[in-house]
């Protein structure tokens, strides 16, 4: 599987939601997570939010204040 934001990276981590592919470098840098203010059921086992679980919710904050 390929990033997708890296065309020709080999992607690590799925989002399972979405079914995306993403690079360690997108998961280290929270790019993964894309919708964090919607609900997602595969939270409880999702290597994305269980690292990015606090940057997500400063960003749907984020957004919510662009609103
Ligand atoms: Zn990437």
């Amino acid at each position: 599987m390929e990033c997708r934001f890296h065309p020709g990276r080999e992607a690590e981590v799925e989002c399972q939601k979405l079914e995306f592919w993403y690079c360690r470098e997108c998961l280290v840098r929270c790019r993964a997570c894309t919708d964090p203010c919607l609900y997602c059921k595969f939270r409880t086992g999702c290597v994305i939010w269980e690292l990015c679980r606090k940057e997500a919710k400063k960003r749907c904050k984020e957004m919510q204040k662009k609103n």
